[in-house]
């Protein structure tokens, strides 16, 4: 810390300056919040010297963990020539030739500093494209917090409406109903329904986002079924497929994209592939993407940043890209297999009602006794929630750092021995827990 700065006293200090005490409701949990002190590969130590496991990595952004040799090396050479300027830099062009080389369906790319930015500049690449207003999301899928991107991911079951018909629903207090009314919610892995809803309003949908392993769903597969069934919709009627890739990019060299059969228009992108710095962007095909640029028809969609492509952001990137290759990518694949079934077996020896989805170097726990198939599934009871809390805070006292949902997202410093202490962290947590789950 830079006053040596307790963590408890850093949360008085903290609650007088910044609105509950954080500047993103990710870091809060039911125990109390920790400030790190440094991290280094797949270890982090918090200011009160204790030192943990980071499975959490940023809300899955890190891929190489903490503080990278390369990464440092050429972002310091990088910090000393300038960080951002009015001007386009080679960094910049070499991370678009590298990002655009990965996939064949990235045949254009733009760059901006968060997945927000990317789902959203991907939102309205999409309705300048199309000239149509109507947006299609998945039930409980997160894509940021961009007014459209937020709607269906609320907290009271009671405003959801029929599963068959799920209602679009606000996020925060305030929204408009004008955007609500140009969101069509759709629900996950059900194309026959998910059709029928698209139907109704048939001509007036630019685009369908489909997060293919939805973390707030659950983190269940997004099946081949469904992807197709969107893309073939999409085709007959005029509208784009969209999928953000902003998580799951890392579970295949060109996303897990590679695997569906189906070839997005769009894909926005994030996390992982800033080296650890702010970023986003949008890939796509090269007549959807010319609605940025100017045209025979002017700037259809005019889009600045004043930090988009920044050298630092870019410099990073392309060094962890560069060595994220598809060797690494199967091998931390290979590694997220191990850790789910590793994960299984500590449930089942914990003798406690939950179990574990996810896929490539994903993971989720739920505290349920069957994965969930939708968000309705996946939503945690009042029971569930406050077990999930407990647990998260058991895992810490014995050194393992998850995201907050239960989740975990793998590094490319982590081996077998990381998983088997997670394993065995997750093991007595649950035996910890079990009374909160009992009826
Ligand atoms: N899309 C998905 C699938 C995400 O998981 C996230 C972040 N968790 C976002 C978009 C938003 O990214 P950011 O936090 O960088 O704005």
């Amino acid at each position: 810390a830079i006053s040596g700065a307790t963590g408890a006293m850093l949360i008085e200090r903290a609650k007088k300056v910044l609105p509950g005490g954080v500047s993103r409701n990710t870091l809060l949990y039911d125990g109390p919040l920790r400030y790190v002190r440094h991290g280094k590969g797949c270890k982090v130590v918090d200011v009160d010297g204790r030192e943990y496991i980071d499975f959490a990595n940023n809300v899955a952004a890190h891929i190489h963990g903490h503080a990278y040799g390369p990464i440092v090396r050429a972002v310091t050479d990088q910090l000393q020539r300038g960080t951002a300027f009015t001007m386009a830099t080679e960094a910049e062009v070499r991370f678009a030739e590298h990002l655009c080389s990965r996939s064949a369906a990235f045949e254009k790319i733009r760059f901006v500093n968060s997945g927000t930015e990317a789902v959203m500049a991907g939102m309205k690449a999409a309705r300048a494209y199309t000239g149509r207003p109507k947006i299609a999301k998945v039930e409980g899928s997160y894509h940021g917090t961009y007014d459209f991107a937020e709607v269906s991911q609320g907290s009271r079951p009671e405003d959801w409406g029929e599963a068959d018909h799920p209602v679009a629903v606000p996020l925060a207090e305030g929204t408009p109903p004008a955007v609500t009314d140009n969101m069509v919610v759709l629900p996950f892995n059900d194309a026959e329904k998910a059709i029928a809803i698209l139907d109704a309003h048939r001509h007036e949908i630019a685009c369908i986002l489909v997060d293919p392993v939805p973390h707030r769903i659950g983190m269940m597969p997004v099946s081949r079924t469904f992807t197709k069934a969107m893309r073939h919709w999409a085709d007959r009627n005029g509208a784009l497929l969209m999928f953000d890739e902003v998580i799951t990019f890392r579970n295949g060299y060109g996303g897990v994209q590679e695997d569906l059969g189906v070839r997005p228009d769009l894909t926005s992108l994030g996390k992982m592939i800033g080296g650890g710095f702010p970023v986003g962007a949008l890939a796509g095909r090269d007549e959807v993407m010319a609605v940025f640029a100017q045209g025979e028809k002017g700037l259809r969609l005019p889009l600045a940043g004043t930090f988009s492509a920044n050298p630092v952001t870019m410099t990073a990137g392309f060094v962890a890209m560069s060595l994220f290759g598809p060797e690494s990518v199967a091998q931390l694949n290979r590694l997220g297999d191990y850790a789910r079934i590793s994960i299984a077996e500590a449930i089942r020896a914990a003798d406690v009602p939950a179990c574990v989805c996810g896929a490539g170097s994903l993971l989720r726990l739920h505290l349920k006794d069957k994965p969930p198939r939708n968000y309705r599934e996946a939503y945690p009871s009042a029971k569930e929630k406050k077990a999930m809390g407990a647990l998260i805070a058991a895992l810490y006292d014995r050194g393992v750092m998850l995201i907050h949902t239960g989740s975990a997202a793998l590094s490319t410093p982590m081996g077998r021995d990381e998983i088997d202490r997670l394993c065995s962290a997750v093991h007595g947590s649950l035996v910890s827990i079990r009374p909160l789950l009992e009826d």
